[in-house]
């Protein structure tokens, strides 16, 4: 009965049987003690009331005995009176205390007890003998005959069967509780165990099976409290399980779309690496990524992007089968795992279906919404045989693809894998970069388009890279922009611009202006209130300064960017709109964020004159500025005829091989000092340039 694994600790079985046998045991001891005591009373006074019958009867019949001398008679009496049971002696004596007749039983146990056999036979004696023996009960009546006492009759009434008749009732009574108790407390610990500790035991297994984290219920047998405790308890598991499915979907669904969220995609590519590896079987991931989802939300609010997001989801969901798996990877970001793709056509296949579903217009809010997307596609095991390895490189994929342009799929390649590297290779040492002192500006000068006279330059970062040489901007930038590295950058070359100028004009050349490519990154963090703590520090006047920004920048936060763009606008620097035609070229972009410039990218430049599509370019977007008053800079001039019809059409300023190629800080100085010379020697005060600044 003790409880399993707790030690001496009583178990409730053993606690409630022990504590029920107490309770019986010492009932029904009272009840026998009691029972018994009265027993022997009731006895004891039988015994009496004999007595007294027998004496009553003796003190009746024997004056005429006495008063005639019949002792025959008398004797008679006595031995009547002593052969009844329990009767130890008669005895009847004279007035004087003489006995008349009597009669002993002398082999009553009391009497062989009290009386030694050598005793003397003398009545009077014997009598005295017997006196204070607890066990015998002495009754005395006056023999009495016409108010004249004739003598008195004694009887002794032994105890002694009476006593021997209680011992063994006790005996039998306490043999027969011992065993009534027993049997009770077995039934009742048997009665317990069955309906109370089975169900408990049954409760507490079930307990620790839900704190394994399992579901588990217990059956409900009774109504009483503990089928109340049962029932509790499963209402109480079922909370528990529902719970846990919560948690689940929560950790491993996307709240928006439904779908497995990135967690649940990773665990489902563990568990088709494992099962292909076991079967060597291959398959296909295809990570997607919606290409224009952030002017969606822009343009038309984030309930229409959301909206965008979930009708993509079902989309892909509904060209795919069963077995596959489409995540919502976060952002306009999914993936789709699909087992079992044999070969790349397969592929091939699949990722055409995806960008066709995909970029099938949507109706959304009464509006007609196209998403387009780029995929990546890469397969087990060719293209890596770990979670991370896949989905890197599918990320990898999708980021080529992007590059390519919109709505295109593109399997990963060993080349992309080669220049992955390279790029993290690079971004190791572009950290370094700045400390070690590996950057440098150059300055390309630009032209008047109509005079050719020099107006400024456009700066132009170089990086000097110990084991690889001169790395140009346009590989090492975007690295720089994707880990944010540009920020530091970019302050360098924003304080190398101010302090060069500071120098030049100090030392009384005219370096006109300085234009400076600012990336979209640079122009998140506070940038006017950094460029103005420079122009302070240098002593710059904002007409030196000219600052280059791309569309792309315009595409982010507009509210910021408006807010930027007046600061630098109210500090009088100015701005220019560069690589106009490459991006989105929005004429809305115009007009809402003022610039003083438009910069045509050299890739419309390169097909002047000859190239009618380039041409018709060319001129609308001159006509466009002339429109607008802003000033065009032609960039990428490589030749004279080029530069003719640029000039031709009206265009202000022109840059590019031809006219000049970037050159170290040194370079710009000579070339600016060739400038100085040659206008001392034959330039008139009045035609030097439109910039013209103090100092
Ligand atoms: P971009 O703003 O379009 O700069 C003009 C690019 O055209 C420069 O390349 C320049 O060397 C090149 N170029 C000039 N004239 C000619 C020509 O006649 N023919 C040809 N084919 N190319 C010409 P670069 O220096 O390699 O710079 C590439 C890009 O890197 C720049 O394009 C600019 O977007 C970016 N970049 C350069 N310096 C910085 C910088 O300091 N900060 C930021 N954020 N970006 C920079
Ligand atoms: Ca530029
Ligand atoms: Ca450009």
């Amino acid at each position: 009965m003790w409880a399993k694994g707790q030690g001496r600790t009583l178990g409730l079985g053993a606690k409630f049987t022990l504590t029920v046998l107490v309770i019986l045991a010492c009932t029904m001891a009272a009840n026998t003690l009691y029972s018994l005591h009265t027993s022997t009373r009731f006895h004891e006074k039988q015994l009496v009331e004999r007595g007294r019958a027998l004496g009553r009867l003796i003190s009746l019949v024997s004056p005429e005995a006495i008063l005639g001398f019949d002792f025959l008679l008398l004797n008679e009496y006595t031995r009547q009176v002593s052969a009844q049971p329990d009767v130890v002696y008669g005895v009847i004596l004279s007035p004087a205390g003489l006995p008349l007749s009597a009669y002993i039983d002398r082999v009553d146990p009391l009497v062989l007890a009290r009386v030694p056999e050598t005793a003397s036979s003398d009545v009077l004696d014997l009598l005295r003998q017997l006196d204070g023996e607890p066990e015998l009960i002495r009754l005395e009546f006056p023999i009495v005959h016409n108010d004249e006492q004739l003598g008195r009759f004694l009887v002794g009434m032994s105890k002694h069967t009476l006593q021997r008749e209680s011992r063994r009732q006790l005996e039998f009574q306490v043999t027969a509780l011992t065993a009534i108790v027993l049997f009770l407390s077995l039934a009742i610990y048997l009665a317990f165990r069955l309906n109370v500790l089975f169900p408990i035991q049954a409760l507490i297994s079930a307990s620790r099976v839900v704190g394994r984290g399992q579901h588990a219920l217990v059956e409900v047998k009774t109504e009483d409290e503990l089928g109340q405790l049962a029932r509790a308890f499963n209402a109480m598991a079922e909370e528990v399980r529902k719970e846990q499915e919560k948690l689940h979907r929560q950790a491993n669904f996307d709240t928006l779309t439904g779908l497995p969220n990135r967690l649940m995609a990773l665990d489902r590519i563990t568990h088709a690496i494992s099962r292909a590896g076991r079967t060597s079987h291959r398959f296909a991931l295809f990570f997607i990524d919606l290409d224009n989802f952030k002017s969606v939300n822009d343009s038309l609010g984030h309930a229409v992007g959301d909206e965008l997001l979930v009708a993509t989801g079902a989309r892909v969901q509904g060209i795919l089968r069963d077995a596959d798996t489409v995540a919502r990877l976060g952002g306009d970001e999914f993936l789709v795992l699909v087992p079992d793709v044999t070969n790349e056509f397969q592929a091939e296949d699949i990722a055409e279906r995806l960008v066709r579903a995909i970029s099938q217009p949507h109706v959304l809010s009464g509006r007609k919404v196209v998403a387009r997307c780029s995929i990546g596609i890469v397969l087990f095991p060719e293209n890596g045989d770990t979670v991370a390895a896949l989905m890197a490189n599918a990320d990898n994929a999708m980021y080529q693809a992007k590059a390519a342009g919109q709505g295109s799929a593109m399997f990963f390649t060993e080349e992309m894998n080669t220049r992955l590297h390279e790029r993290m290779q690079m971004e190791q040492d572009l950290n370094q970069a700045l400390e070690l002192g590996q950057f440098e500006v150059f300055f390309q000068p630009i032209f008047d388009a109509v005079t050719q006279r020099h107006r400024g330059a456009e700066v132009l970062l170089r990086w000097n890279h110990p084991g690889r040489g001169s790395i140009s901007p346009s590989v090492f930038i975007p690295i720089a922009e994707a880990t944010g590295q540009i920020v530091g950058i970019g302050d360098w070359v924003l304080e190398q611009t101010c302090l060069n100028w500071a120098a030049w004009q100090r030392d009384g050349f005219a370096p006109g202006f300085l234009a400076i490519n600012i990336s979209r990154i640079q122009f998140r963090k506070r940038f006017s209130r950094r460029l103005a703590e420079l122009m302070a520090t240098y002593g710059i006047p904002p007409q030196a300064l000219e600052l280059e920004i791309t569309e792309s920048v315009l595409l982010d936060d507009h509210d910021h960017v408006a807010e930027e763009l007046n600061s630098l606008r109210a500090a009088g620097v100015t701005l220019s709109l560069d690589d106009f035609g490459t991006g989105y070229s929005s004429l809305s972009y115009l007009k809402r964020f003022r610039f003083d410039v438009l910069k045509i990218d050299r890739s419309f430049v390169a097909g002047l004159p000859d190239n009618a599509e380039d041409v018709s370019l060319v001129n609308a977007i001159l006509a466009m500025a002339k429109g607008l008053g802003l000033d065009v800079v032609a960039e990428g001039v490589e030749r004279q005829e080029q530069m003719t019809y640029l000039a031709n059409q009206g265009c202000s300023l022109a840059q590019g091989y031809f006219l000049a190629q970037p050159m170290d800080r040194n370079a710009y100085q000579a070339f600016l000092e060739d400038i100085r010379a040659r206008n001392t020697r034959a330039v008139p005060v009045s035609s030097r340039p439109r910039i013209t600044l103090a100092g």
